[in-house]
């Protein structure tokens, strides 16, 4: 029987692991699909308080691991495809088969990158279809690619697409950014960046060659139908909550993110953190402050039981 069962080795579940580690509960963190989380993807990160001089994101996640690791967090490579929480102590299955049995779980299993939905497009995923810039845009130096969305993950892969590909348009189905106002003029200013505002993407052309050759393009105000010849696509269209394996099992909102209360969910010794529950802000520095609540919370709870 496990103390503390933490899924999820983002900032989240590693702050949630360091914390839980040295109130010496000995927890077992489950890696999840995506080991180190979505920070991983990311190029630099400029905005997490004690890396004046930036910090890649591997290199981060790195050290939040081996830190949690010091004192004490185990590290199990498998991903959980079911729960059940209707006991009074917790099932939680890996896709090897193990069933782990816990006292406590903290969720913290991240978010997604969403795709626009389109038949083309999942033809042609890992095709020049890409949800990811940092992790595929070096197989797209010297050719011309596109990233669609108007949101900072948008201004950051166009910017970092653009030191790759020899150019590098921006869609937005808008005219009006909702990226903060430092990484849309970043964009704006780069001469290897062109926008392409009120613009939609109607299909991915492939011309038979089962990879990306370009996009049919709609402007939504006049109704315009245009071609634009890229080698890749990349979606930064927001996230979707990695919440499946929990569904039926624990309160969700509509669009699958856990509701919490101070990370607390509605089931006794369950609590979630991180993007896996949080819509708005979805930083690498509320997911780690989340992930601590969590663990405090779960170490009370043990504690209520005696543990
Ligand atoms: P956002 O939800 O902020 O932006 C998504 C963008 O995609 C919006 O511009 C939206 O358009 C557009 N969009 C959504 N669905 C579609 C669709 N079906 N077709 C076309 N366009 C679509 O997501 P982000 O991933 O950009 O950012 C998430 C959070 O992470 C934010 O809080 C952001 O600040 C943060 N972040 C911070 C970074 C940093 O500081 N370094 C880097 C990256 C992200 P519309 O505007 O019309 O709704």
């Amino acid at each position: 029987m496990e103390k503390v069962v933490i899924i999820g080795t983002g900032p989240a579940g590693l702050t949630a692991a360091l914390y839980s580690a040295r109130a010496s509960l000995n927890p077992l963190v489950v890696d999840g699909m995506q080991p180190g989380g979505q920070l991983t993807t990311t190029s630099e990160i400029e905005n997490f308080p004690g890396f004046p001089a930036a910090v890649t994101g591997s290199e981060l996640m790195d050290k939040m691991r081996e830190q949690a690791g010091r004192f004490g967090a185990r590290y199990v490579m498998d991903e959980v495809v079911s729960v059940d929480f209707s006991g009074k102590t917790h099932k939680v299955s890996l896709s090897d088969g193990t069933v782990l049995e816990s006292l406590s779980v903290i969720i913290a299993t991240g978010a997604s990158a969403k795709y626009l939905g389109l038949e083309s497009e999942e033809k042609l995923k890992g095709r020049g279809v890409s949800g990811c810039a940092t992790c595929d845009g070096s197989f797209y130096r010297n050719v011309p690619v596109a990233v669609v969305g108007g949101g900072d993950t948008a201004m950051e892969d166009a910017t970092y697409l653009s030191r790759l590909a020899s150019k590098v348009t921006l869609i937005h189905r808008r005219n009006e950014f909702r990226a903060s106002k430092i990484m849309a003029d970043r964009v704006m200013s780069n001469p290897r960046i062109d926008l392409m505002l009120d613009t939609v993407i109607e299909e991915i052309r492939d011309m038979g060659r089962n990879e990306v050759t370009g996009l049919v393009l709609k402007n939504v105000k006049t109704g315009a139908v245009s071609e634009l010849k890229v080698t890749g696509v990349f979606m930064a269209i927001g996230h979707k909550p990695n919440t499946g394996p929990f569904r039926g099992q624990i309160d969700m909102d509509e669009n699958g993110y856990i509701i919490t209360n101070s990370t607390r969910t509605n089931v006794a010794g369950v609590f979630a953190a991180g993007d896996c529950q949080d819509h708005v802000y979805r930083q690498a520095v509320t997911a780690a402050g989340t992930g601590c609540m969590a663990a405090l919370e779960s170490a009370r709870y043990l504690e209520s039981m005696g543990q």
